[in-house]
Formats: structure tokens, C-alpha cells, sequence
């Protein structure tokens, strides 16, 4: 027996039929093109899922246990409707419910960071720990919170939105429409922000010379190469932006004291280093965990974004 997972992300709708070890068989991906109704959204992911199970060779009815959805959005877990996402602009959608319309076997929904989270607790950094917190840091910040083994959803499914703690009193205009909001800071769409301004007022700066001047083609990793060939500005960045990514993460700590943080989203690109640097300055500041073995590891995420997919065909088990 298998499970379907899906990533009902932006920009892209992936299913993928996972065994019960976790391991993807067969994906594919079609564009979301968001910006159409949702039931013409529903009705392609409907037709993936049942053209990667035919491809497969496999029978739906009788091969696969349930679909698993991991959303972009507020989505109450208990009834499959997004409650709320702010970028596709649905409120109350009831996903399962229209899926339904086209398959025969369970739908589940949950939110894709949820998912993630629960992947990573199952088989990846935080695997064997019961009180666990992913963060995905990209263009935006999300993260999920596995409390118990369990994802802790909040009174209205919204917990786990760590991007939208301010840090910054009055501090950047954040895509939430508030200000200072951690993801103002630390999100990668931030670095590339401050490194853009950083280029334009260091045209002799290495950061400006590897983008040849042209400061559109900046990007996350261009200030940590820059940084890394010992350009003085870029190093500013990286230091700064550290010191960001730990800021957030000490607030977390001392709000909830979990056994472990797991970093996961684009920024794992960057690479190990990264992390112990941010797990450095964490340890400086965070309050009451003087002894090694009470303290909480900053790890890198085991998984991409596969585990979105991944962690949907475990909401079940
Ligand atoms: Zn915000």
C-alpha cells in the first residue's frame, strides 16, 4: 500500500507516490497558475494525482490509502478547507471536499510547513525527539511546531507562522502589512534586499562586481560567495543577517524551550557552516539552558522540499 503526497505551493502543484518508509516513487509537477478560480486549481491536481498512480501501474481504489495535501495557508486539518492564504486569496475553500468530486479515497489537508515538520520529526534531523520545530527560511519564513509527536495546530490553525514576529519596532514593511516582522529581516527576499542597497553604495565592492553592476541578478547566496573571497561589505551582510536568523530563533527558545530547532527552505543551500554560526550566537543569548545536554540544537533540515510531500502521506499514521 501506498499514500499520494502532495505540494500545493505558488508556483507549483508536485504529487508524488510515497511508500511507507517515506520514500518518493514517482512525482510530477504542474503550475499552479494561482491566479485561477479554485476549483480549476483543485480539478488539475485531482487529474496529476490520478495520472501519476496510472504511470505507476498502480490502481488507485485498491494501491493508495489516502491523499495527503500540504497547503500554503491556514488549513483546519479536521475538515480539509483552507481557512484563510493571503496569496492565493481563498478563504474557506474546501479543498478535500472538492477533491472528493474526482477520487474515491481519503483527502487529508494540512499545512505544508506542518507537513514538513512532521516529515523531518519522522525520518530526518529531528527523527526519535518529541518536542520538535522546523523553520523554513525563503522567501518568506514559515515553521511548524511537533509537540508530543504531534503538529500543534493554535486555536485557528495558524500556529507555527514564525516569520511574523517583529523584531524591529516600526522596522521594514513586511508582505504581511505589518512592520519589523522577523521575515522583513532574515527571510532570503531580505538578504537580497540589503544586499542590493549594500552594492549600489559599494560600486567598487566585489558584491557589486559579481552581479556585473546589474543589481536584478543578486542573489541569496551572492553576499556569502562575496563574503567568502573576502569582501569586507559582504561579510557586513552575512554577519548582519546572522544575527537576524538568531535574533528569531532565541525568541523561540525562550518562548518554548524545544529539544530541537531544524532549519530548513532555501537557505540550506548556504551549507552547514551557516547554521553553526546561528547556533553559535544563539547559545550566547538564549536564557536558562546552562547545561550541554538541556540545550536546543540548531540542526540543519535533513529533507527539501520533498518533505512537504513526504510529511503529507504521514497525517495519517
Ligand atoms: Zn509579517
Amino acid at each position: 500500500m501506498y499514500s499520494l503526497g502532495v505540494n500545493f505551493d505558488l508556483t507549483y502543484i508536485t504529487a508524488g507516490i510515497v511508500d511507507k518508509s517515506g520514500t518518493i516513487l514517482l512525482k510530477e509537477s504542474i503550475p499552479t497558475l494561482k491566479y485561477r478560480k479554485f476549483d480549476e486549481i483543485v480539478k488539475d491536481m485531482a487529474h496529476l494525482c490520478i495520472r501519476i498512480v496510472n504511470k505507476a501501474g498502480l490502481n488507485i481504489d485498491k494501491d493508495i490509502e489516502f491523499i495527503g495535501i500540504g497547503c500554503y495557508g491556514s488549513i483546519d486539518s479536521r475538515t480539509g478547507v483552507m481557512i484563510y492564504s493571503s496569496y492565493f486569496g481563498f478563504r474557506n475553500a474546501p479543498i478535500a471536499e472538492e477533491m472528493k468530486k474526482y477520487v474515491n479515497i481519503p483527502v487529508v489537508c494540512e499545512n505544508d510547513a506542518n507537513c514538513y515538520a512532521l516529515a523531518e520529526s519522522r525520518i530526518g534531523a529531528t527523527k526519535g525527539l518529541k518536542n520538535t520545530i522546523i523553520v523554513t527560511i525563503g522567501t518568506a519564513i514559515s515553521g511548524g511546531i511537533i509537540i508530543e509527536n504531534n503538529i500543534y495546530h493554535g486555536l485557528a490553525y495558524g500556529a507555527g507562522e514564525f516569520g511574523h514576529h517583529v523584531i524591529i519596532f516600526g522596522g521594514e514593511k513586511c508582505e504581511c502589512g505589518r512592520n519589523g516582522c522577523w521575515a522583513a529581516y532574515a527571510s532570503t527576499n531580505a538578504l537580497v534586499r540589503d544586499s542590493r542597497i549594500m552594492a549600489i553604495r559599494h560600486p567598487e565592492s566585489m558584491l557589486f562586481k559579481m552581479v556585473n553592476g546589474d543589481i536584478r541578478l543578486m542573489s541569496f547566496r551572492t553576499p556569502f560567495e562575496a563574503a567568502q573571497k573576502g569582501d569586507v561589505h559582504a561579510k557586513e551582510l552575512v554577519d548582519a543577517y546572522t544575527k537576524y536568523v538568531a535574533l528569531g530563533l532565541i525568541n523561540i527558545v525562550n518562548i518554548l524551550q524545544p529539544e530541537a530547532i531544524a532549519i530548513g527552505g532555501k537557505i540550506r543551500k548556504i551549507g552547514q557552516e551557516f547554521i553553526n554560526n546561528v547556533d553559535k550566537k544563539v547559545t550566547e543569548k538564549t536564557f536558562g539552558q546552562y547545561d550541554d545536554d538541556k540545550k536546543t540544537r540548531i540542526l540543519m533540515c535533513d529533507l527539501d522540499y520533498d518533505a512537504v510531500i513526504i510529511g503529507a502521506t504521514m497525517l495519517r499514521h
